[in-house]
């Protein structure tokens, strides 16, 4: 991908949207969670108070409110911990957000918090100004007290869970963001019926975590060839993502909200975007905003070889559209390998996101993403599923049909397994034997353990 230097002003393309992510207090977070690569980041900027200035803070409110062309104008807050600036600096937001919005304008707050430090005066502040809230929870206490520890070692889970009640009890809009890592990805159920059943999340977001390290085992997500013993395996990751699936495909449909599952469904359904830029042919459309005015190509991106420039000397509009952020943009799809382009799911998977393209393929050639083997099998996994869902969706009926279509299929298939005798070949049609197929003794799958040791926090790269 080309980093090659651009100057601001040479206008080359007219993105339809610009998403940014600001970093009011940069990459400083209360915890120190083991996986997490934005810590590292702390090391760019040696001596700093991690603080977002009132100059660039009334910059990137007026530049983002004068730059959009749509009725809704989106401020995205994200860390770091961005509630370590604390309810006044966001109260400030909310004043310049008013001296700047147009008529006919509304302006959607979201910010991404770990939860921890959410006050009632936070979540009354959140409430009364309509935020929605990303809070970072993964899966029950075991489960997600393993990596999402605090600066001492100490799980964060009952912070995390008062802050997640504090925000239901004034009613503030949230969803679930989910990492899943070498530890989470083998409870796809566990985690998924416990934010559906306890939590009552209505919206959940699964990332992968795929930290690359150097061959000393130091992180080093720009250059490492290998991953952490932390990062989800791709097989795993894919196996992950079907469990989930077909639980939510037989239950939830219409009534929770998977991030991965709706964008398939657009890119199933061939909508220009599915929503999600890491399944989008290009990238390009969202930049980071770090706490001093920095603009990075992509939140994945902070890095000196993407930095944009700065929006207290360049405008945002004019940084955004920029040769060198197009070529960042359309590098996505310019860069894929030839195992890609022949791929059956590429108009789905589209070779994920470049950051972690650092594989070869079979026959030799760089630029494979790690995660390919999962995401092939999840993909072709959902295949049928997402052509009943997008049949039903084409032709007017309720999406939901497809939970009735397919707990009758399994149903029969049941049916016709147990009246089948165990050599004969099995009725699902897939050429093996019953015994050997839907006619074998499930496995056992893995008890979710009681405790797990917490990992150590990661360390300051400074
Ligand atoms: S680099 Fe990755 S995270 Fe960034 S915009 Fe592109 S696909 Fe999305
Ligand atoms: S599944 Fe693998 S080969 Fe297919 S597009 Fe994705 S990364 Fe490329």
């Amino acid at each position: 991908m080309s980093a090659a230097a651009g100057s601001a002003g040479d206008k080359v393309w007219s993105p339809e949207f610009v998403h940014i992510l600001a970093k009011p207090a940069g990459a400083i977070c209360n915890l120190g969670c083991a996986y997490c690569y934005y810590l590292d980041k702390e090391a760019l900027y040696p001596g700093d108070r991690f603080r977002m200035s009132d100059d660039v803070v009334e910059a990137y409110i007026r530049q983002t409110i004068a730059m959009h062309r749509t009725p809704e104008v989106s401020i995205a807050w994200q860390g770091g911990e961005p509630t370590l600036m604390g309810v006044g600096f966001f109260r400030k937001v909310m004043a310049l957000e008013k001296q700047n919005q147009r008529p006919g304008q509304s302006i959607l707050n979201s910010i991404q918090t770990n939860g921890t430090l959410l006050t009632d005066e936070w979540c009354e502040f959140l409430a009364e100004n309509d935020f929605l809230v990303g809070i970072s929870i993964d899966g029950p206490q075991p489960l997600h007290d393993a990596y999402r520890v605090d600066k001492r070692g100490g799980g964060s889970f009952d912070k995390v869970m008062k802050g997640l009640r504090l925000l239901q009890k004034h009613g503030v809009k949230h969803n679930i963001l989910t990492t899943v890592n070498r530890v989470t990805g083998d409870y796809p159920l566990e985690i998924y019926r416990f934010h559906r059943d306890e939590l009552n999340a209505d919206w959940i977001q699964f990332i992968p975590i795929v930290e690359r390290v150097d061959p000393s085992g130091h992180p080093d997500d720009m250059g490492g060839e290998n991953v952490s013993d932390r990062s989800v395996r791709a097989e795993q990751f894919g196996e992950f993502l079907a469990t989930v699936f077909d639980e939510w495909v037989r239950n939830d449909v219409g009534s929770v909200f998977v991030q991965t599952f709706e964008a398939a469904v657009a890119n199933w359904a061939g909508m220009p975007s599915s929503g999600l830029c890491v399944f989008d042919e290009t990238c390009g459309r969202g930049v980071a905003l770090e706490h001093n005015g920095d603009l990075y190509s992509c939140d994945h991106y902070v890095d000196p070889g993407f930095r944009l420039g700065n929006i207290t000397e360049t405008p945002i509009g004019e940084l955004v559209v920029t040769e060198r952020q197009h070529e960042f943009g359309m590098a996505k799809r310019d860069s894929l390998p030839d195992y890609c382009r022949n791929c059956d799911v590429l108009f789905a998977c589209r070779g994920e996101c470049p950051k972690n393209r650092f594989i070869t393929t079979p026959d030799g050639e760089p630029g494979l993403n790690y995660l390919c083997a999962g995401y092939m099998s999840f993909f072709r996994h959902i295949d049928r599923p997402m052509r009943l869902l997008v049949d039903l969706i084409r032709s007017g009926r309720p999406a939901d049909g497809v939970m009735r279509m397919l707990n009758a299929e399994d149903a029969s298939l049941a049916a016709a397994v147990r009246d089948a005798g165990r050599n004969d070949p099995c009725p699902c049609g897939g050429g093996r034997k019953t015994k050997h197929c839907h006619g074998a003794a499930r496995q056992a799958r893995n008890e979710m353990p009681l405790s797990i040791e917490p990992s150590a926090p990661r360390p300051r790269v400074v």
